[in-house]
């Protein structure tokens, strides 16, 4: 399954472009102030996006996934 960038709340985005600078894939642009997901194919799963976004906007499509196939940070405690 697929673990892709899956969502960015426009109402939680504060356009600050933290994720447009975190994402090396360039899955991220801007547009009318606000975070969207241009190229989700591109997308490596590498989180950065969703670390870095200080208003925690961003979602991966984790939460549909084993426990096991999560990265350490995104498992339960
Ligand atoms: S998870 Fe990584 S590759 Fe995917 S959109 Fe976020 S920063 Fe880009
Ligand atoms: S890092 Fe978060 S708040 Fe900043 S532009 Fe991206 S989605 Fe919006």
């Amino acid at each position: 399954m697929a673990l892709k960038i899956q969502h960015i709340d426009p109402y939680r985005c504060i356009g600050c472009n933290a994720c447009v600078h975190a994402c090396l894939n360039d899955v991220i642009r801007m547009h009318r102030g606000i975070a969207v997901i241009q190229h989700q194919e591109d997308c490596s799963q590498c989180f950065a996006c969703e670390l870095d976004c200080p208003a925690d906007a961003i979602r991966l499509g984790v939460h549909a996934l084993p426990e096991e196939l999560l990265p350490p940070f995104a498992r339960a405690a």
